[in-house]
């Protein structure tokens, strides 16, 4: 099987033991050679500072590529393009440019008045700014605002069409799933990267929650094995023999790079990649 690529997608930390947390994660998976590493940026913009000082620490203290999560959420553009600036001005290159999910309580997104109305524009404003690289988010079970996967796919040309590089998809459960959206995009005309977002399930509740959050659509067969697992305390083992499996199909099916949401967790991603054959003996040189 040949060996995928990887990046690793973390949170930024909100304590000190979070931190902890954070830097043990960014050290026992630095090893694999990930291709780049990404700080999200908090539901509702809530985590501006805490993001951008994650993003800078991990750039600096590692020297992995790092990648900042922008969203267009309670931002004046000329507030999003000076932390852009921010970001250019200490090295930083990558950006993963989003829409974002609007603040706790609200169910829908809404502009902020002065800031970028979607993702199309925010992208447009990135690129006029700076020659960032920018990475998208893309969504094979439907994102829940869509009416069906081709409008998906029609908005996915869009953000390309607006300077995007490369997309990251939401986390789903099969891999028939990311193929049939991948044909979709193909058969529109898309041909830049899209890459899959791997989920190894630390914690099965916490994910049915995500999941149902953000439309990825849970087959019953997952439901009754994660539930018989809880029941006989095995949930992690059936985590990363699925996520193993998972990612195995992929590769086979010609996917030659995964995303990781590891959700500042090391282990599990780190077994997943090492039964996929991503181990620190087969690193690729992915400087930054
Ligand atoms: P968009 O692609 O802009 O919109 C989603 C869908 O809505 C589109 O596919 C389209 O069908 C429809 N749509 C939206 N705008 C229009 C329009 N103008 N015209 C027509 N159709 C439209 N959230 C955070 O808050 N912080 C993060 O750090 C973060 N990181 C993420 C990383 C990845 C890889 C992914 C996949 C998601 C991430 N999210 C994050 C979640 C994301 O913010 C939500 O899914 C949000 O609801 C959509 O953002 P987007 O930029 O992907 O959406």
């Amino acid at each position: 099987m040949p060996r995928p690529d990887i990046s690793l997608e973390f949170f930024p930390p909100k304590s000190l033991e979070a931190s902890f947390r954070l830097w043990d994660t960014v050290q026992t998976l630095s090893p694999l050679g990930p291709r780049f590493v990404s700080v999200t940026y908090g539901a509702g913009g809530t985590t501006r500072e805490l993001t951008r000082d994650a993003v800078k620490a991990i750039h600096k203290q590692s020297g992995l590529r790092t990648a900042a999560h922008l969203t267009c959420v309670n931002a004046t553009r000329e507030e999003t393009l000076e932390i852009a600036r921010g970001f250019w001005d200490v090295g930083v290159r990558d950006i993963v440019a989003l829409r974002g999910d609007p603040p706790k309580g609200e169910d829908r997104f809404t502009p902020t008045d002065g800031g970028f109305q979607d993702s199309c524009e925010l992208i447009e404003g990135l690129k006029a700014e700076r020659d960032f690289t920018i990475r998208v988010g893309a969504y094979p079970d439907v994102h829940p605002n869509a009416g069906t996967q081709q409008d998906d796919v029609d908005y996915l040309k869009r953000k390309f069409d607006a300077g995007a590089d490369e997309a990251l998809t939401q986390f789903f459960f099969e891999a028939e799933t990311f193929f049939r959206f991948r044909d979709a995009c193909e058969k529109a005309g898309i041909d830049k990267p899209i890459v899959p977002g791997i989920f190894p399930v630390e914690n099965w509740k916490g994910a049915r929650r995500f999941a149902e959050a953000c439309g990825t659509k849970i087959p019953q067969w997952v439901i009754d094995a994660f539930e018989t697992a809880e029941r006989d305390g095995r949930s992690d083992l059936l985590a990363t023999s699925l996520c193993t499996e998972l990612c195995s199909d992929l590769i086979e099916g010609g996917v030659d790079k995964l995303h990781f949401y590891t959700l500042n967790k090391p282990e599990l991603t780190r077994d997943v990649c090492h039964a996929i054959g991503v181990t620190p003996e087969t690193r690729l040189e992915n400087v930054a």
